[in-house]
């Protein structure tokens, strides 16, 4: 969380501090023991620019004596925020995306398939012909249940002569070459 007023981060269970959510080093048991309450936010915590831990947690817990100062900004709302390595973005599922992912470099087809305004769905089937991923007939019939019961049954449905695959589909389909040859 990146701190503005303070009203809205749980003073124990978020993060908001380097050292992680505080609960991790105070039990409820310790927290409301003094006098807090669990609920607290980080405002509830934090008065006139310091923080109102009691005296007894500076000799139990230095950690949270020792941490930066937070100066609270009445203006400024809290934010939740994204942590990639040491900078702090904000939390939009595209920069989640962008710092867990793991990035290859560009194909060089990249721009057939994927450019602003393309059509989602023929931008993914592009995808799919350029891998040669299509689920044409030749790959059906690899699969055991199939090859049983369908065989006989397949084959292009544009010119009925082959079964068909990648290589019929785009280079060998007789309907296709003069649907090509037009064009
Ligand atoms: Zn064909």
């Amino acid at each position: 969380m990146k701190v503005g007023d303070g009203s809205r981060t749980s003073a124990w269970y978020d993060t908001w501090s380097n050292l992680g959510p505080l609960s991790n080093i105070l039990t409820p048991r310790v927290i409301s023991n003094v006098g807090f309450q669990l609920d607290a936010k980080v405002k509830d915590v934090h008065e006139n620019g310091s923080w109102s831990w009691p005296m007894a947690w500076r000799d139990l817990y230095p950690v949270l004596i020792q941490r930066d100062h937070i100066t609270l900004n009445p203006v400024e709302r809290d934010e939740i925020c994204w942590k990639d390595g040491s900078e702090l973005l904000d939390y939009s599922s595209t920069n989640v995306w962008h710092s867990i992912r793991f990035r290859e470099q560009d194909v060089n087809w990249v721009k057939i398939v994927w450019f602003p305004q393309c059509i989602p769905k023929h931008a993914f089937l592009m995808w799919l012909i350029l891998r040669r991923k299509l689920l044409t007939q030749d790959k059906i019939l690899q699969w055991e249940f199939s090859r049983r019961k369908n065989m006989n049954m397949m084959c292009c449905a544009l010119c009925f002569a082959d079964i068909d695959s990648h290589q019929h589909l785009f280079f060998e389909c007789k309907f296709s070459s003069h649907i090509w040859n037009k064009v």
